[in-house]
């Protein structure tokens, strides 16, 4: 459901830019807000969320879908954790849509989706890899890289059940806004895949904004 936010931008708290291929992570604390701004379209942003002060509760996509009846998260999407809790809510999406059923590219993956040479070019779980390797202060390890949520990124289910990546449904200056109700570690890969059309074959930064509660 497209919800524009109140919220202004120069009132944020913090304002990042991530390049493609380059990777967000820090803590949003309870009541805050933060952004994923599409800076220039149909990017798509894999994304991975964990409780700040216990990092073993992390998000579940299965819990998610099964609580909201809806394959897809828009405004009003309680995003819950592994034990059922509510870790955050998009408040605000002027996307529409987003996927967390098509996964995070890797390079095995890669290879089988697209070609055997693909398997040297970066992909998202090298991303999170080196954030969890580049901040042992979150205590996460190679083993918490677990399923996501991939912002703006749009992959339709069909009418026998199947999945497929689509040209991205996003465009420039489209955001998602999400408010914690924990605090929580936002880990970030802004996709650097040059194969996925979702990203039409051009990979471009995101910002991200947080504001105070
Ligand atoms: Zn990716």
């Amino acid at each position: 459901m497209i919800t524009e936010s109140q919220l202004q931008p120069e009132n944020a708290v913090r304002r990042d830019t991530v390049p493609a291929g380059d990777y967000y992570m820090q803590i949003v604390k309870k009541g805050q807000t933060f952004r994923i701004l599409d800076l220039e379209g149909n990017q798509a942003a894999d994304t991975l969320f964990y409780n700040a002060n216990h990092p073993a509760e992390r998000y579940s996509a299965i819990d998610t879908i099964r609580e909201q009846g809806n394959v897809y998260l828009t405004t009003g999407t309680k995003i819950l954790s592994d034990q059922g809790n509510v870790m955050l809510e998009i408040v605000a999406d002027t996307c529409g849509r987003h996927d967390t059923l098509g996964g995070a590219c890797a390079t095995e993956s890669n290879t089988v989706r697209y070609a055997l040479e693909k398997k040297t070019m970066h992909a998202c779980r090298d991303s999170w890899l080196l954030a969890v390797t580049e901040h042992e202060e979150f205590g996460l390890t190679k083993r918490d890289i677990t399923h996501n949520i991939n912002f703006f990124m749009n992959v339709p289910i069909t009418e026998s059940g199947g999945l497929t990546f689509e040209d991205g449904i996003s465009a420039p200056g489209k955001y998602v806004e999400l408010k914690a109700a924990m605090d929580v570690i936002v880990l970030i890969s802004n996709c650097p895949q040059l194969n996925n059309p979702c990203n039409a074959y051009n990979p471009t930064p995101v910002e991200v904004l947080v504001w105070d509660a």
